[in-house]
This record gives C-alpha cells, structure tokens and sequence, in this order.
C-alpha cells in the first residue's frame, strides 16, 4: 500500500526530511511518492508523516485515492463556502 502526491503539491519541501522511507521524489512539475518504498509509515509512526505536515489540501491521497487532508481539514472552510467564493471570484 502506498499513498500518492498528485497535482496539488506546491512542493514546498515540508514532507522530504519526514519521510522514513525516503520515498519522497524531488520530480517536476511537482513531488511524487515512490510506490515501491512507501509504506505508509507503518512501524515508524501512528500517522503518516507526509500528509501531517503538508501545507495543502488535497495533495495527498491515500490508497483508496481518498486525500488524506481533505477540504476544509486544514483551512476550517467548509466545501460549500469554499465553492461559492470560487464562483464569487470567478476562479477556475
Ligand atoms: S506515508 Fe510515510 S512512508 Fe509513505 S511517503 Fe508519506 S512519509 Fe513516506
Ligand atoms: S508537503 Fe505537500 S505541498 Fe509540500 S512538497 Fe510535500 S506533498 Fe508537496
């Protein structure tokens, strides 16, 4: 089992050090994890490091393809609010 960076990460850094695997790839045009080394930190920590630290919501999937920070998890703002001020500024 691995989990995924997709398209959200802003590759900030953050997750590199933390990984005990060192399955954390520095690749363009953003981060991505190693699916041979993962391994969801199992015996390492309780909870993933990678997604406790990412800054963005989204970024990280788990196995399932479930993001491990969904919306709202780290900003507070509710998915509704957050579509309607989207609209509101008119971002894509
Ligand atoms: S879940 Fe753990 S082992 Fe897997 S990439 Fe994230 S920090 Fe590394
Ligand atoms: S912490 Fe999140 S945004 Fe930063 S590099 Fe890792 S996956 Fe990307």
């Amino acid at each position: 089992m691995a989990f995924q960076i997709i398209e959200g990460c802003v590759n900030c850094w953050a997750c590199l050090p933390l990984c005990p695997s060192q399955a954390i790839l520095v690749v363009k045009p953003h981060f991505l994890i190693d699916s041979w080394r993962c391994n969801e930190c199992e015996g390492h920590y309780a909870d993933p490091q990678c997604a406790s630290i990412c800054p963005v919501e989204g970024a990280i999937l788990d196995s399932l393809g479930i993001p491990l920070n969904p919306v709202g998890s780290l900003t507070g703002i509710p998915l509704g609010r957050r579509t309607a001020t989207r609209v509101e500024i008119g971002a894509s």
